[in-house]
């Protein structure tokens, strides 16, 4: 029995790799997905393919990095369809650097976006999930939430700090609300894209060789959504078999 049909799920960072693939797959089992990203070209072509498949969405603008832009997508979830079930706070950057290189800007918006946008969807969307009683919020972490490795100082900081958040909340909240973390080993998307250091994009490109393709993490989401209301799924950690880090 699907658990996850007529659900109302919000999806941050979904014009592409992990984000999207969750959305093609959750709208597939019937959940109403609400998207948002920066790059609304994308979300508009997501929307419509999603549609065209017989799929429920709603599409948004969303920097997660502003409070109010990340209220005003969970809001209108809630105001569309009266309450909200989920919310993955997914979106992600990551430009690695070795720390010597002093790419303080870089490091500033891994803060902002990987850190500062979750506890941005946190603050969205708690109070009205503890005002209806029942809710999820799935965590994107990565395996640098476990591991530390050069040129990833910064990027895993940020990981461990979504690890520990996620952890401090089910801790807080449990009883009513459920809190999921997924950690993706290399996936294929566009993450590695936002690498400005040639010594890390050249370590990266050797390194993710052997990824998962995204929907392989979209699985994992739709387990954990899947399961009934007293079981909470807490860590997931999905990577390559053939990975060793
Ligand atoms: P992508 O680069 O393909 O996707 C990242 C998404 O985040 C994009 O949709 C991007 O959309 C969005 N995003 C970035 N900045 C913002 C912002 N300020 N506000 C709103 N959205 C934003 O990479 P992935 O799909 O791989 O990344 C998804 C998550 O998975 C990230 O948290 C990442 O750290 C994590 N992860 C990925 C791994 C991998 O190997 N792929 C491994 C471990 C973890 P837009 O630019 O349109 O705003």
């Amino acid at each position: 029995m699907s658990n996850v049909k007529g659900k109302v799920v919000v999806i941050t960072g979904a014009s592409s790799g992990i984000g999207e693939a969750v959305a093609r797959l959750l709208s597939q089992h019937g959940a109403h997905v609400i998207i948002g990203a920066r790059r609304v070209e994308r979300l508009e072509e997501l929307a419509s393919s999603i549609r065209s498949e017989g799929g429920s969405v709603e599409y948004q603008p969303l920097d997660v990095t502003r409070l109010e832009e990340m209220q005003a997508i969970v809001d209108r979830a809630r105001n569309h369809y009266g309450h909200v079930d989920v919310i993955i706070n997914n979106a992600g950057v990551m430009p690695l650097s070795p720390l010597g290189a002093l790419k303080i800007d870089e490091w500033n918006r891994m803060i902002d976006v990987n850190i500062r946008g979750v506890l941005h969807g946190i603050a969205a969307g708690l109070p009205i999930m503890k005002q209806q009683g029942f809710g999820q919020f799935i965590n994107i972490a990565s395996i640098g939430a476990y591991v530390v490795s050069p040129t990833a100082a910064v990027y895993c900081a940020t990981k461990y700090a979504v690890r520990a958040i996620s952890e401090g909340l089910r801790q807080e909240v449990g009883g009513d609300i459920r809190v999921t973390l997924v950690s993706p080993g290399v996936t294929e998307s566009e993450l590695a894209d936002t690498i400005s250091d040639e010594e890390a994009r050249d370590l990266m490109k050797e390194y993710r060789n052997i990824s998962i393709p995204a929907s392989a993490i979209a699985q994992s989401i739709l387990y954990a959504i899947n399961q009934p209301a007293e079981v909470d799924v807490n860590e997931i950690v999905v990577r390559p078999t053939a990975s060793i880090a």
